[in-house]
């Protein structure tokens, strides 16, 4: 993450400048809605804080979306992260890694983030009943669990959950970080010459999550170094859970070997929950925050608001915040205004872009994937236009579904599930969908 933001800085930042502000500049803590970077000293603190604060969130957003709040502290080694010092009080030896490697903020723990929070519904199932077994008796139900789903449907959630409730169990050292944290903390180690510290750190744990294990991208190196850790922590019958926004097989640049490794242990998939279910998440949460929501406004949130759970929650605490002022009564038209607000103020596509984008591929045209031909060459293209018009556009599945030459809202469902589906089982496919998917977010 580190590099992508210099690189951004750099497009803009004149080199003098960059190398004397931002060359030195670390990641020292992420959580779910801030950032703290280190930079060596006040005086370079407060230049950025003066100039240059803006512009740092403005690049963050691009690259993370939502919006993060953005924090400098000045540091001269940069800070390591509570959960380690806790772990590595009784083990003097990552401690004294830790600081010789100059990692960067490596686990964090979302207290909020419990199995007693997280809504079970038929979508998310196998999953949640895996995450529970895993806590229940690491390294012996399911080793490795491998959870995949869609962004914001609550894989880091479960992953949280299931460290702490190991955490309360309190006998085993688990270590949370995102695979890009990895990434990172491997090209530290190569740069300082300190695998050794490096490996040791990883084979000494209990419980390892890896979250959004599609980071390792391009990094064969650490995939590579990822590989043996793997293997020892397995060999040593310690827990591995994964995450990743695709199945092992789909996930590109992954190495075979590592794919048939992630299927040693359950594989389980979050799907995309259901009208109703996302509907039941919108109330429930309301009554967490104590704001009354009729349910036909909780089913209007669910229907505007398509897909992803961390959206829908944006907009339960845009409502919390109305409801304080008028007394926990929220109106059907405030709750149309939020919803409008949300899903405009995404980045999205249009779907012009998207029927575009598929013409070009798959050398139909547009016309033809408007018409009711249904021949095997029309037939996969329009699915496919129909799960990225779902996924990347703000357009509600009855608005697709008429696009699309007059379809209904369940053939988009369908159209939409088949994709998913298909791409599971089909790696060619699933390349395609996410090349599709990255030109068009370009
Ligand atoms: P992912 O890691 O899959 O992108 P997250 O775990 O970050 O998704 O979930 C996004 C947000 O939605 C989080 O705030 C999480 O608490 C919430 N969330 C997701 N699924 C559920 C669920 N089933 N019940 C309650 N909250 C959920
Ligand atoms: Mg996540």
């Amino acid at each position: 993450l580190i590099e992508s933001i210099r690189a951004e800085i750099r497009k803009t930042v004149p080199p003098e400048q960059y190398d004397q502000w931002f060359s030195r500049m670390e990641i020292s803590s992420i959580t779910d809605n801030s950032i703290t970077f280190a930079v060596p000293g006040d005086s370079i603190k407060n230049r950025i804080c003066a100039d240059y604060l803006e512009f740092i969130s403005s690049i963050v957003y691009k690259l993370l979306h939502p919006s993060f709040e953005i924090d400098i502290i000045s540091a001269e080694k940069p800070a390591i992260t509570t959960q380690m010092q806790l772990q590595s009080k009784d083990n003097d030896i990552s401690n004294a890694n830790a600081s010789s490697m100059n990692i960067v903020s490596l686990s964090s723990i979302n207290k909020r983030y419990t199995f007693e929070n997280f809504v079970v519904a038929a979508y998310n199932r196998m999953a949640h009943a895996a995450a529970v077994s895993v806590a229940g008796s690491p390294g012996y139900a399911y080793n490795p669990l491998f959870i995949h789903g869609a962004s914001g449907l609550g894989k880091t959630h479960l992953m949280h959950a299931i460290n702490n409730f190991i955490l309360q169990q309190g006998r085993l050292k688990t270590f949370y970080l995102s695979c890009e944290h990895f990434v990172n903390h491997y090209i530290s180690a190569i740069q300082s010459n300190n695998m050794e510290a490096f490996r040791k750190f990883y084979r000494n744990v209990d419980v390892l999550l890896m979250d959004d294990i599609q980071f390792f991208e391009n990094s064969y190196g650490s995939r590579e170094e990822f590989f043996h850790t793997f293997n020892a922590l397995y060999n040593d019958g310690k827990q591995i859970v994964i995450t990743s926004n695709y199945p092992p097989e789909s996930i590109a640049y992954m190495e075979d070997r590592l794919v048939s490794r992630f299927k040693w242990g359950l594989v389980c998939g979050i799907s995309t929950p259901s009208l109703e279910t996302r509907a039941a998440i919108v109330e429930k949460r309301a009554a967490a925050w104590n704001i009354k929501v009729s349910h036909e406004s909780a089913v209007y949130l669910a229907e505007n608001i398509p897909g992803n759970i961390r959206e829908l929650e944006g907009a339960i605490a845009r409502l919390s915040n109305e409801a304080k002022a008028t007394n926990n009564a929220v109106s059907f038209d405030f709750i149309r205004k939020v919803s409008r607000e949300i899903s405009g103020s995404k980045k999205t596509v249009s779907i012009e872009a998207v029927l575009g984008a598929i013409s070009k591929k798959f050398n139909v045209s547009v016309s033809e994937l408007l018409s009711k031909r249904r021949t095997r060459t029309v037939a996969l293209p329009r699915q496919i236009a129909m799960h990225l018009s779902r996924k990347l556009t703000n357009m509600s599945l009855t608005e697709i579904g008429g696009y699309l030459g007059g379809r209904d809202h369940s053939t988009v469902i369908h159209g939409d599930e088949t994709i998913i589906k298909k791409a599971g089982n089909d790696k060619n496919l699933s390349f395609i969908i996410q090349k599709l998917e990255g030109e068009l977010l370009k």
